[in-house]
C-alpha cells in the first residue's frame, strides 16, 4: 500500500516548484507564484482519475471525514452508523462534530454488514459511514438502496482504497462523499494530507469554504471575502500538494505492482485447506493494497501471526489484539475520556457502546491475518513470501 516506497525525482521536481517561488499558501498570492497552484492541480487530477465531478484536497483523512459530515449538515445528537473494524479517525470525527458513533458488526468481507446496518437505523439516524478496510469495501449496493429508503447520507471513508471498484465506479465515487487519506502509509502519500469527494455542487462548494474558516473564495481580496458560516483550517499546504501530484501521476503504476505481487501470494497461500480469502462483494475489485485471510480459529490466527513476526516476516496484522483498529481495544473511547466535555447523548451511548458485545465481528477479526502488499519488493522476495 504505501506510495512512500516510490519517493523520488518526480516529487522532488514538484516540491522545487514550490520551493522556487516561496508560496506556500494555495491561495492568494497570484504575482509571486509563478503559475503553480499544486493544490489546484491535485484536485484536477483526482477529479480525472476517479471520474468524478468535485475533489477538495484538505489537511488529512481525519479532516476529510470530519468535513463530510459537516457538510452533509450530520451534527449534534444525529447518530452515524460505522464499522467495529476502522482506524479510530472514523469515529473520532463523529464525535467531533457532536454526532453520536453507532458502532455495528462487520461480516466476512471485513466491512459494514448490511443486516447489522439495518437492524441499529432509527428516527435519529442521520447517515452510514462504510469503511473500505485494507482495500476492500462492503456491499455498496445494499447499504446504498438502505440510504434511498430511509433519507441517510452515505459517506464513504475510502481512505484505505483508493484505486479499489465497485460496479464500475471507483471506491469513494459511489455514495453521497467519499474520503481519502493521503497520510505516511497510505497508497498515495503526501505526508500528510486527503480529500473529500463528491459529485453533489453545494456538498463541493460547502467544503471549500468549510475547510478555510468559512471563507466563500469569491475575491481576489481574502480580507474582503465573506464568510458565510463557521468553519476550521483544514488546508492543504502547496509542499503537500506538490507530493500528492507526482505520487497520484503514478498511481496507476502502484496499482499493478500491488496486484501482482498480491497475486503471486494468494497463488502460493491457496494450496492451503484451512485458509479461507477475505469476501470481495459481486461486482467489486480490490486496490490490493492488502491481502486478508482467515484461519480456522483465534488460537490458529494468534500463533500464525507470532510465527510471522519470528520470521521477520512484517506487515502482517492480527487486528483482534490491535489499539487502533478493533472496537474490542477502544477502552479510551467507550469510556468517554475526553479532554473537554462532550454532548450528554455522545457520553450515554459511548457507555453503551462499553457494554456491546461484537460476537459477529469477533468471530471474522479473530481469525483474520491481513498482510500489507508491498510496492518495493523484488521478485524473489515476493516469492520468499
Ligand atoms: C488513515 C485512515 C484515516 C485517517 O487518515 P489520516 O490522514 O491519517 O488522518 C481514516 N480512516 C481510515 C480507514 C484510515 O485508514
Amino acid at each position: 500500500m504505501p506510495g512512500f516506497e516510490r519517493f523520488g525525482n518526480d516529487e522532488r521536481k514538484e516540491v522545487n516548484d514550490v520551493l522556487k517561488t516561496g508560496v506556500l499558501m494555495r491561495y492568494g498570492f497570484e504575482g509571486m507564484r509563478e503559475g503553480h497552484f499544486k493544490a489546484k492541480e491535485l484536485e484536477e487530477l483526482i477529479q480525472s482519475i476517479f471520474k468524478v465531478k468535485h475533489a477538495h484536497v484538505l489537511s488529512s483523512g481525519t479532516a476529510a471525514v470530519t468535513t463530510a459530515l459537516a457538510v452533509a449538515g450530520v451534527g449534534h445528537g444525529d447518530e452515524v452508523i460505522m464499522p467495529s473494524f476502522t482506524f479510530v479517525a472514523t469515529f473520532e470525527a463523529i464525535i467531533s462534530v457532536g454526532a453520536i458513533p453507532i458502532v455495528v458488526d462487520i461480516d466476512d468481507t471485513l466491512t459494514l454488514d448490511p443486516k447489522a446496518v439495518e437492524a441499529a437505523i432509527t428516527d435519529k439516524t442521520k447517515a452510514i459511514m462504510p469503511v473500505h478496510m485494507c482495500g476492500s469495501m462492503a456491499q455498496l449496493d445494499k447499504l446504498a438502496s438502505l440510504c434511498l429508503k430511509h433519507n441517510l447520507v452515505l459517506i464513504e471513508d475510502a481512505c484505505q482504497a483508493i484505486g479499489g471498484t465497485y460496479q464500475g465506479k471507483a471506491l469513494g465515487t459511489i455514495g453521497d462523499l467519499g474520503c481519502f487519506s493521503f497520510d505516511y502509509v497510505k497508497t498515495v502519500t503526501c505526508g500528510e494530507g486527503g480529500a473529500v469527494i463528491t459529485d453533489n455542487d453545494k456538498f463541493a462548494k460547502l467544503a471549500n469554504q468549510f475547510t478555510d474558516h468559512g471563507h466563500d473564495h469569491k475575491g481576489q481580496d481574502r480580507g474582503a471575502e465573506k464568510h458565510p458560516h463557521l468553519g476550521f483550517n483544514f488546508r492543504l499546504s502547496e509542499l503537500n500538494a506538490a507530493v500528492g501530484v507526482a505520487q497520484f501521476k503514478k498511481l496507476s503504476e502502484f496499482l499493478d505492482v500491488q496486484k501482482t505481487n498480491y497475486q503471486i501470494i494468494k497463488e502460493s497461500l491457496q494450496s492451503i485447506p484451512q485458509l479461507e480469502f477475505r469476501r470481495v462483494p459481486e461486482g467489486g475489485v480490490e486496490n490490493y493494497g492488502f491481502l486478508n485471510f482467515f484461519l480456522p480459529n483465534y488460537k490458529t490466527a494468534a500463533k500464525v501471526a507470532a510465527h510471522f513476526k519470528e520470521c521477520g516476516i512484517d506487515g502482517c496484522f492480527h487486528y483482534y489484539d490491535n489499539n487502533w483498529h478493533y472496537v474490542r481495544k477502544w477502552r479510551h473511547l467507550k469510556s468517554a475520556k475526553s479532554l473537554f466535555p462532550l454532548n450528554p447523548q455522545t457520553v450515554e451511548s459511548l457507555e453503551k457502546l462499553g457494554n456491546k458485545s461484537f460476537k459477529q465481528s469477533d468471530h471474522y477479526i479473530g481469525r483474520n491475518i491481513s498482510c500489507l502488499i508491498k510496492l518495493g519488493w523484488s521478485k524473489k522476495e515476493v516469492k520468499n513470501r
